[in-house]
């Protein structure tokens, strides 16, 4: 199975940055998925014409109603989103997300029939306090979706992310290592078919020695995702 790379554009980009998803989408690089700015979505869903596959960072969990400013899942799906992220940290520490809103907003993207990129971590504190596995269950135990369809986790160390600091690669295997049991105990078989992404300031650099650990399918990449050439120095350095 191919690595597969994700790029998290956050909240950055206006309209001119999408010739970078242009250039990102000439390249013919294989698996690259980016979640755009929502604003950029459709205008990256036309440029990349089916070259890469462009997501959401977020969305509600209802199909719709009275929640202004708001994107439902369904709404991505129809502006040519084939995934979206949620749970990720930002939006915990920014928007208040539980676990089982995280859930919540899963079980949408899989009924809008998108891939969903769930994502969970612990804090520095955590990791220091040997929390890390107890952390990783609970946030598994509260916000997996009934079933495995289409399901994704990110493994992203909060404190990894965006600070230029990653775990050792013996740190990464053990939590993509825990992350699997957890899964196959409570999917069955199906846990076993879930692709595991790493995520927390991957870097040209660093790329090709963290996608060799065990278990790790891919990465989820923020800063290292805003212009074409450093994701597609990413994704050459997937083995
Ligand atoms: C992220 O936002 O998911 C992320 C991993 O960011 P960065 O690569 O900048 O650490």
């Amino acid at each position: 199975m191919p690595a597969l790379i994700v790029g998290n554009w956050k909240m950055n980009g206006l309209g001119e940055d999408i010739a970078e998803i242009a250039a990102m989408a000439g390249a013919g690089a294989g698996s690259l998925w980016i979640a755009p700015p929502f604003t950029l979505i459709d205008r990256a869903v036309i440029v990349s014409a089916g070259a890469l596959t462009i997501g959401g960072q977020d969305c509600h969990a209802a199909t719709h109603g009275a929640h202004t400013g708001c994107v439902s899942a369904a709404m991505l799906a129809d502006l040519g989103a084939g995934f979206v992220i949620v749970g990720h940290s930002e939006r915990r520490r920014d928007n208040g997300e539980r676990d089982e809103d995280v859930r919540a907003k899963a079980m949408a993207g899989q009924a809008a029939g998108l891939q969903v990129i769930l994502c969970i971590g612990e804090t520095r504190a955590q990791r220091d306090a040997g929390d890390t596995e107890a952390v990783l269950a609970a946030q598994l135990d509260g916000s997996l979706p009934d079933n495995a369809d289409a399901l994704i986790i990110a493994y992203e160390p909060v404190w990894a992310i965006g600070t230029g600091l990653t775990p050792t690669l013996a740190d990464v295997a053990a939590a993509h290592a825990f992350i699997r049991q957890r899964l196959a105990a409570r999917y069955g078989g199906a846990g076993h078919g879930v692709r595991l992404l790493y995520g927390g300031s991957v870097t040209p650099a660093n790329a090709a020695d963290l996608l060799r650990v065990e278990e790790v399918g891919g990465v989820l990449v923020g800063g290292a995702s805003l212009t074409a050439q450093s994701l597609l120095a990413i994704a050459a350095a997937a083995p």
